[in-house]
């Protein structure tokens, strides 16, 4: 039986795609339908190795090319994404679940966007500088870091493999890149169509795996780098097994983040940024603001705009363009989730829209209602772990400096916003809120231009804008002598 979405072969190395079926079956699920579309292999031992002695290989050359060079290519691959964008969309749709309604303005863009910016960047972004010592001088140089490895979650597939392999790219360095176990094909894609735009080849391999495969990469001596994004706890694993060897490591990890609605705010924006910021992707996004904490004053209105709107959000299909919410990524996180709708149901929280699976969707699919909780306190389970899905928990405050100690009590420091007329309490709020990336009066907009990347157990180091090249090259000094040395013996 031919399987819908079935690749050449599971992994993408040296220009190629390769096969090696002593490799652990790794099924690719449609969310939407339970249906197998895709059959892979995980990257056995061997795999891994080929994998990174091609990108050894082919990397001192590619940084010996001038940036402008580099960044031509992922310009082209940009281009080529955009011509594409339906196809990759709808691949996008069948790895992840999401609504094409979304991939198709959000996922390949998105990489797109990263190629485009980084190529473009390539040129400025790794001067080094000049710096006069009297006589003697001495300057300073970006350089690769040489083979760097991408492991990636399940929520953004194309765009992780794109904030991540755009930057090492383009920097001079070579990239190995092990999408989620859940969504193995977008980034497959994204190989292909960088080797179709000029890439040479072995320079970003692509390999399938699980939290198995991820320390063969991380051990490997010639790694220098890994950059994850996943959960706190997965963080934690891939920080220490890279500490074994000190490689640098980036990490986008997980979130409770707060989203504060003053009483003076535009009610409907503070409600449409709520529901982007709990509800976009089905609730898979890491900097989703789960914590909204609503002025008592505004709360019954809050509450009642909210749940009409709410429930007029259409859930089905995510290949009908009109949908809204699609299914979860798989069937144990959406048990995961329904979990804890269980959990504040049972800690006391007052259920004011969802909490099940809607009943008029036919088929197999991972399906859950977009939830509201209202009257959360600070101690229940589900206003302080990372749910990871449509879930918001909106708690009440009276004053600022109570709600920026509420909204900080947390070990998380990913994002935050405020919805308030007053400009300058939105300035002081933001600038006490611990995270790493903060709105006013919108959210969860993340363009390539602005950095992004959390504080706290979040994680470190941060992704797009020029900040992202500093954690992919590090500063060579050269010290230059231009007279005698004085020496004293
Ligand atoms: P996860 O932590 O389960 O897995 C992430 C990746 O790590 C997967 O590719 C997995 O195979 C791999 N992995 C797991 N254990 C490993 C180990 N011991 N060593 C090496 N690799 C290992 O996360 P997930 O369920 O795929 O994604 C959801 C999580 O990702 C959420 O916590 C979410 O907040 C976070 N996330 C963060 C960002 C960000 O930019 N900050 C973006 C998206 C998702």
């Amino acid at each position: 039986m031919t399987l819908k979405a079935q690749p050449k072969a599971s992994h993408f190395i040296d220009g190629e795609y390769v096969e090696d079926t002593d490799g652990t079956v790794i099924e690719s699920i449609y969310p939407a339908t339970g249906e197998v579309i895709a059959r892979l292999h995980a990257a056995t031992p061997a795999i891994v190795d080929k994998a990174i002695a091609s990108a050894k290989q082919a990397q001192p050359e590619w940084a010996a090319m001038s940036p402008t060079a580099r960044g031509r290519i992922l310009r082209r691959a940009a281009e080529i994404m955009r011509e594409r964008n339906r196809e990759l969309s709808e691949l996008e749709t069948l790895d992840t679940g999401k609504p094409i309604q979304e991939t198709i303005v959000a996922d390949p863009t998105s990489g797109a966007d990263s190629f485009e910016f980084f190529g473009g960047a390539a040129a400025a972004g790794l001067n080094g500088s000049y710096i006069p010592l009297g006589g003697d001088f001495a300057y300073t140089k970006r350089v690769p870091l040489g083979v760097c490895v991408g492991i990636g979650a399940w929520n953004y597939p194309q765009q992780i493999a794109c904030w991540k392999g755009a930057p090492a790219l383009v920097a001079g360095n070579a990239m190995i890149f092990k999408p989620s176990e859940n969504t193995p094909l977008g980034a497959l894609k994204i190989a292909e169509i960088l080797i179709e735009a000029g890439l040479p080849k072995g320079l970003y391999n692509v390999i399938q795996g699980d939290r198995e495969t991820g320390p063969l990469l991380i051990n490997h001596p010639d790694v220098a780098k890994v950059s994850l994004t996943g959960s706190v706890p997965t963080g934690r694993k891939v920080a220490a097994t890279a500490a074994g060897s000190l490689k640098h490591v980036t990490m986008e990890l997980g979130g409770k983040s707060p989203l504060i609605v003053f009483d003076d705010a535009d009610l409907d924006s503070a409600i449409g940024g709520a529901m982007l910021g709990n509800f976009y992707s089905t609730g898979q996004v890491c900097s989703n603001g789960t914590r909204v904490f609503v002025n008592k004053k505004i709360k019954t209105e809050f509450l009642k705009r909210l749940k009409m709107r709410t429930e007029a959000m259409l859930i089905g299909d995510p290949m009908d363009e009109t949908t809204q919410i699609g299914p979860m990524v798989s069937w144990a996180q959406r048990e995961k989730v329904l979990s804890y709708i269980e959990k504040g149901k049972a800690e006391g929280a007052r259920l004011v829209t969802g909490g099940g699976i809607p009943n008029n969707i036919a088929g197999e699919g991972y399906y859950i209602q977009p939830t509201v909780f209202a009257d959360v306190t600070d101690d229940m389970t589900i206003a302080r772990e990372e749910i990871f899905g449509p879930v918001m928990c909106v708690l009440d405050f009276d004053n600022e400096v109570e709600v920026v100690a509420r909204a900080n009590a947390t070990e998380f420091g990913l994002s935050g916003g405020v919805f308030t007329a007053d400009l300058t309490r939105a300035h002081r709020v933001v600038d006490q809120l611990e995270a790493g990336t903060l709105w006013i009066n919108t959210y969860n907009l993340c363009p390539v231009e602005i950095p992004f990347g959390g504080s706290k157990q979040s994680g470190f180091g941060r992704e797009n804008s020029l900040a992202a090249l500093e954690h992919y090259s590090e500063l060579k000094t050269v010290y230059v002598g231009m007279g005698p040395v004085q020496a004293p013996y």
